[in-house]
């Protein structure tokens, strides 16, 4: 199942740049001599008659509820045994947009998208909606080539962003997008140098960046807890889950194949790859993985990619009073620049999505709950601790969701297997509204043998750094938190 696809990646090799990293790279040195005994407990305990839990029962997902999802037709699963000419397994961005760009390029090919649940039902459809400009891992990547390399990999990136507006504007899916830029806000001095830093950057590259404080940064939002911002003129906000569902009948339209409902088992790759669902099977010889935090639970990058959880809430709609005693008139999304950062934005409706302060790692790579009430309870102190003008505004949904962190925070876009013909897209690292759309459109090109400033970029076949077994994780997860907890506002990411 997938296992010469791990042992290839296996071999890959990663570095060790930063404080946390040589951090985690202590932790899993201390603890390497429990690999043998996770390694073989691992082998023993897979079962591969089990489905892999994937699913929650309660998940109160406003996005959901916007994109009237309870009362939308899901396709019917696969049945029988069939034959495709590509396979895409996973309806999120990654695959809903592998798929919108391959069915373009190969009008004739069959290709079949398999989700098991209904598209957007992954993280795509539950994140906090920001579109970033740029890539995860982009900043390392400038200071390791300098702003010419940079600016050439930051101009690629805002494919992403293009496709989302190509999506609105041509194909009239309606998401709710807003294109207003991005603010990074600091909570204290220490993370106020480091916007004027992050601003050095991107004039560095030509970009613009406006450092703000005092009456400019309140012109923006009104909050005690803010001493500076840093606005960035790139990047917007949407609802997920109207984006995800709306992409489904445009590539639906141009001719693809969607099984909803259809639960992939098991995955044998071979120079044809055969895919077992829970009702029946199919074969083709390309394989596409949208899976990312899913990923290891189908065997694939389960030593490389860490599913980390993430939470959201959503509050009342906002009186005018409110939104006046806020301000926040240019409605972008804003973080702040904790390791366990907040973001929000205002929904369309009017109400303040708030997501972040803590994101758990579960033992086993065990999914999202759909729900912590921890981290909710977290996020609505910390949503008050923002805008104390706004105390006893209700909360009214609270929900999360699965993403695929790495030690580099890099993502990879790529192709694998003895027969090169598994394409995959993984570990966005939370940033993967506009990035997914890129991965896809990446994965695409890698199929179709085009080269461009897109297959060219840093994350293409990037080697993923090994993460130790999954005791060590679990254990680094426990002390990092700990630390991050104690430290959190003197924390910069
Ligand atoms: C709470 C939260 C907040 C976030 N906020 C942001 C944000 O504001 N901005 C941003 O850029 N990024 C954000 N992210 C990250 C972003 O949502 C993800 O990076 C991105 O959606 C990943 O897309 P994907 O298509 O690769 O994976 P997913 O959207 O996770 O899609 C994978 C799909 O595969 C399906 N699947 C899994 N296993 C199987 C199987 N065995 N058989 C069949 N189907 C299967 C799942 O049902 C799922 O639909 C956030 C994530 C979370 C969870």
């Amino acid at each position: 199942m997938g296992e010469d696809l791990r042992i290839e990646n296996a071999n890959q090799s990663g570095k060790k740049k930063i404080t946390r990293r040589a951090f985690v790279g202590g932790v899993a040195a201390g603890a390497a001599g429990a690999w043998g005994l996770s390694y073989g407990l691992k082998r023993y305990s897979y079962d591969p008659s089990r489905p892999p839990q994937l699913y929650e029962y309660f998940l109160d997902n406003f996005w959901f509820k916007a994109a009237d999802l309870e009362h939308q037709e899901m396709n019917p699963p696969l049945k029988g045994t069939q034959k495709a000419d590509i396979v895409i397994i996973g309806g999120g961005f990654t695959g809903l947009s592998a798929a919108y760009n391959l069915i373009r390029k190969f009008p004739d090919k069959k290709i079949v998208l398999l989700e098991g649940a209904c598209c957007g039902y992954g993280a795509s459809g539950r994140n906090g909606g920001f579109c970033d400009a740029g890539i995860p891992g982009f900043m390392d990547y400038l200071a390791k080539n300098g702003p010419e390399m940079g600016r050439k990999a930051f101009d690629a990136s805002l494919y992403g962003m293009k496709q989302i507006k190509e999506l609105v504007t041509e194909h009239g899916v309606q998401c709710d997008f807003e294109e207003n830029g991005m603010l990074e806000a600091a909570i204290g001095e220490e993370q106020a140098k480091h916007l004027v830093n992050q601003r050095e950057r991107y004039k560095s590259m030509g970009l613009e960046a406006t450092l703000i404080q005092g009456k400019e940064l309140e012109g923006e939002i009104k909050s005690p807890r803010y001493v500076a911002g840093l606005k960035f003129p790139y990047g917007g906000i949407v609802n997920p889950a109207k984006l995800a569902r709306g992409t489904k009948p445009v590539v639906e339209r141009a001719g693809v194949e969607i099984r909803e409902r259809t639960v992939v088992m098991r995955v044998t790759p071979g120079k044809v790859h055969r895919i077992e669902t829970e009702m029946g099977e199919i074969s083709a010889p390309i394989l596409v993985l949208g899976l990312n935090g899913y990923a290891p639970k189908l065997g694939f990058f389960s030593d490389r990619v860490m599913p980390l959880c993430s939470y959201v809430i959503a509050t009342e709609p906002l009186s005018k009073a409110q939104w006046e005693s806020i301000g926040w008139q240019n409605r972008q999304g804003i973080a702040d620049l904790r390791v366990l950062f907040d973001y929000q934005r205002p929904s369309a409706d009017g109400r303040i999505v708030i997501g972040g302060s803590d994101y758990p790692y579960y033992a086993g790579d065990a999914l999202s709950s759909g729900n912590n009430k921890p981290v909710i309870e977290l996020l609505t102190k910390s949503l008050f601790t923002t805008f104390p003008q706004l105390e006893g505004l209700r909360i009214d949904h609270a929900w999360g969701g699965t993403m695929g962190f790495t030690l580099d925070f890099t993502p990879s876009v790529g192709v694998m297997g003895d027969h090169k013909n598994v394409f995959y897209g993984v570990a966005y690292n939370g940033e993967g509204v506009a990035f997914g759309q890129t991965a896809g459109r990446i994965i695409s090109e890698l199929i179709a043998g085009e080269t461009s400033d897109l297959s060219d970029l840093f994350v293409v076949n990037h080697k993923i750094p090994y993460m130790g077994p999954g005791n060590v994780r679990i254990l680094f997860a426990r002390l990092q938190k700990a630390y991050l907890t104690r430290f959190a506002e003197k924390t910069v990411r």
